[in-house]
């Protein structure tokens, strides 16, 4: 008897103060100037399943679901911290070696795109569907490739897994496509290496002169009051490569969209661009 309420007392003391998880990094806001690992990463509660299983306590039948489900959630964030912190070569590698971790992250991050209001991608959709469907586009990073399926126009899509044959797995520094052969490229969501530099370089390679760079990102990103890139700085970089500003559209809560044209010439003065740091797009379990 005495164990019994010994052990007891244990338990509602660790309900009490419990322990941080690895998994559940401490929540940073602007404010918290205390946390300074605010300054380098973003985070983003994570929605759906875990939020609405977590408020709605399921009976003990639906246990090993909720389990299942929090693995799965711990998973996803650690491969979305891994695609954010490492090389896309790395990535790749990694892919290569488990295509099943690709698909564990990308059931998660349909799960957190789910929450969204608005998807970036839809917005590029409607760009591409207000022009002509003669333009031929480049997807860096399509994920499940819903622009090809979207418009009538040519897309080659690129990922680090092939999900469905119409998408060719690389890394997208480095594509199949012959210099100048496309008139868009596209980013969405997608610049998540340390050297997201070499995927915009890689860009500007295959676009035609006046070819378009369409790029959306998380807003929080490019947030420099939170530890994010000055947009200026990175609007900046991307022009001396060899683009002019077409768009900044901060408008969305979530996303920044930012669109470029490439040169018709080289850039003459092939000064050493200063590429900002982008700081990775954490998610944190309510
Ligand atoms: N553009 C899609 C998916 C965004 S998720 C959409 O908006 O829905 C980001 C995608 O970029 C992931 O599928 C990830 O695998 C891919 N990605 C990240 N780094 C990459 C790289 N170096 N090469 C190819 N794809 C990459």
């Amino acid at each position: 008897m005495k164990n019994a309420s010994t052990s007891r007392n244990r338990k509602r003391k660790r309900q009490k103060n419990p322990k941080p998880s690895k998994e559940e990094p401490k929540e940073t806001t602007p404010n918290n100037k205390n946390n300074k690992k605010s300054q380098k990463e973003t985070k983003i509660y994570q929605h759906g399943g875990g939020s609405s299983a977590s408020s709605k306590r399921p009976k003990s039948s639906n246990f090993l679901d909720l389990l299942r489900e929090r693995l799965s959630g711990g998973q996803f964030r650690m491969l979305n911290e891994k695609l954010y912190t490492c090389s896309g070569q790395e990535a790749l590698d990694y892919f290569k070696e488990d295509p099943e971790m690709f698909e564990m992250y990308h059931s998660g991050y349909q799960q957190q795109m789910s929450n969204w209001p608005e998807l970036p991608v839809n917005s590029i959709i409607n760009w591409l569907l207000s022009r002509s469907s003669s333009l031929v586009v480049a997807d860096f990073g399509c994920g499940d490739a819903k622009i090809a399926k979207s418009v009538k126009n040519k897309v080659f899509s690129f990922d680090l897994v092939s999900k469905n044959p119409s998408v060719i797995a690389c890394d997208m520094s480095s594509t199949p496509l012959e210099s100048s052969s496309v008139d868009v490229a596209v980013f969405c969501l997608s610049l998540m290496g340390t050297n997201y530099s070499s995927y915009i370089k890689e860009a500007h390679r295959v676009l035609r002169p006046s070819g378009w760079l369409l790029i959306a990102e998380v807003k929080s990103r490019f947030d420099p009051n939170n530890g994010g890139a000055d947009p200026k700085d990175f609007v900046k970089a991307v022009c001396d490569l060899g683009f002019t500003s077409a768009l900044k559209d901060f408008s969305n809560k979530m996303f920044i969209l930012l669109h470029f044209k490439k040169k018709e010439q080289l850039n003459s003065n092939q000064k050493k661009i200063e590429w900002p740091e982008l700081k990775a797009c954490l998610y944190k379990r309510r």
